[in-house]
């Protein structure tokens, strides 16, 4: 960076306060336009008080970085129509993929959270061998290629992994749930030609479910899947902890003696009454299944889901006791839990000391489908905002 010698270092403090308010105001020029859709220059200068030269300059910049368009008139009852400065909502996109036991499923993402191309391979999980690796980029470049998004815009990879991730998002720190951790990003995106960050995929997830739902500030993401996960968001941004673990709600022990054995080695973790595999081991694997065999009134399943929903009412409850935010229910069972939100609720009202109501704060997962990659993906476009 050229900084102009002035042998002052108020004079240099200055100038980059000055910096700091221009990259202020463009971003907030950008953000008025992307919320409205399509602005004039007028309304700009209206609503936010800025100069016109101010504006000018700034709308310059955005359309010449491809941003937004300006082939667009807006009638004006006056008479001059005025031209239009409309958000572009595709003009960068960003990948996210999910790696799971036994799938690799990616999307872009467009600048507004929406999913415009998906890609889905069943294949198990094998970081050792260098075949799924390989697979791995070609399912990359393949939702590349369906999304249509030129390489300069582009804006990364995000790839989210059932482990915690070091800070920088260079390395596994703990991927015990399919034994793979202290892999490098470097080793896992060995055939993803662009930039990229590992993120772990609770964390993903639930910000996934947040980011785009304006009435979520401060909410706990519960994801109930083959493993059982948790993400803290406050003010909307991920809550991590000291040590990248905030959130790891799957290990809280909820049983006090004994109980079954949890992947972590530990017992009575409440990943071993909640996990998906409690519910569909009843049906070789098949959730579906056995949320079929439930609706067709299977005593047996009823038992189970019985059991699970109060196991999970009891989290729930005390998540709610530490934390009072919106509580999100996302993963495998997440995407079932619609039809049985009552009953539930129900059994998180019963232990509430303050008459809550559950059905205030406890929310099913909006993204039914890649919930983990979609956030994954968020990373980069949350990123080029920040840099704009
Ligand atoms: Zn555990």
């Amino acid at each position: 960076m050229e900084v102009k010698k002035t042998g002052k270092t108020e004079m240099s403090t200055e100038k980059l306060s000055a910096n700091e308010i221009k990259t202020k105001n463009r971003q907030m020029i950008y953000s008025y336009i992307r919320e409205r859709g399509s602005v004039s220059k007028q309304d700009i200068v209206v609503d936010m008080q800025l100069s016109l030269p101010t504006v000018t300059s700034n709308l310059e910049f955005l359309k010449k970085q491809g941003l937004i368009d300006t082939s667009r008139k807006i009638k004006n009852t006056g008479g001059r129509n005025a031209t239009a400065f409309t958000y572009i909502e595709n003009a960068r996109l960003a990948i996210g993929v999910d790696i799971t036991e036994r799938h690799i499923k990616a999307v872009a993402v467009n600048l507004s959270g929406e999913i415009v191309s998906l890609v889905r391979r069943r294949i198990k999980f094998d970081l050792g061998d260098d075949a799924y690796l390989k697979e791995i980029g070609e399912v990359v470049e393949c939702v590349k290629k369906e999304s249509g998004v030129k390489e300069e815009n582009l804006l990364g990879v995000g790839i989210s992994v059932p482990g915690l991730i070091s800070d920088d998002g260079e390395y596994v720190a703990y991927g015990l749930t399919l034994d793979f951790t202290g892999y490098k990003k470097k080793e896992i995106a060995k055939y993803i030609p662009y930039r990229s960050r590992l993120i772990h995929d609770s964390y993903a997830a639930g910000y996934g479910e947040t980011w785009s739902d304006q009435r979520i500030r401060n909410a706990f993401y519960i994801s109930l899947s083959n493993s059982v996960g948790g993400a803290v968001i406050i003010d909307n941004a991920i809550y991590e902890g000291n040590t990248q673990k905030g959130g790891e709600i799957g290990h809280m022990t909820v049983v006090r003696d004994g109980g079954e054995q949890c992947y972590c080695g530990k017992r009575g973790c409440f990943d071993t009454v909640c996990r998906a595999g409690n519910l569909d081991q009843y049906t070789d694997g098949d959730l579906e299944e056995f949320f079929n065999c439930l609706k067709a009134g299977d005593e047996n399943a009823r038992r189970l889901w019985d059991a699970y929903l109060d196991d999970l009412a009891m989290a729930i409850h005390n998540i709610k006791m530490l934390f009072d935010g919106d509580i999100i229910l996302g993963g495998y069972v997440g995407a079932y839990i619609k039809d049985y939100m009552k009953d539930l609720c129900q059994r998180v009202d019963a232990r509430d000391p303050f008459e809550d109501r559950s059905e205030e704060f406890l929310i099913e997962c909006q993204y039914k489908v890649e919930a983990a990659a979609a956030g994954a993906a968020l990373y980069f476009i949350d990123e080029f905002f920040d840099h704009i």
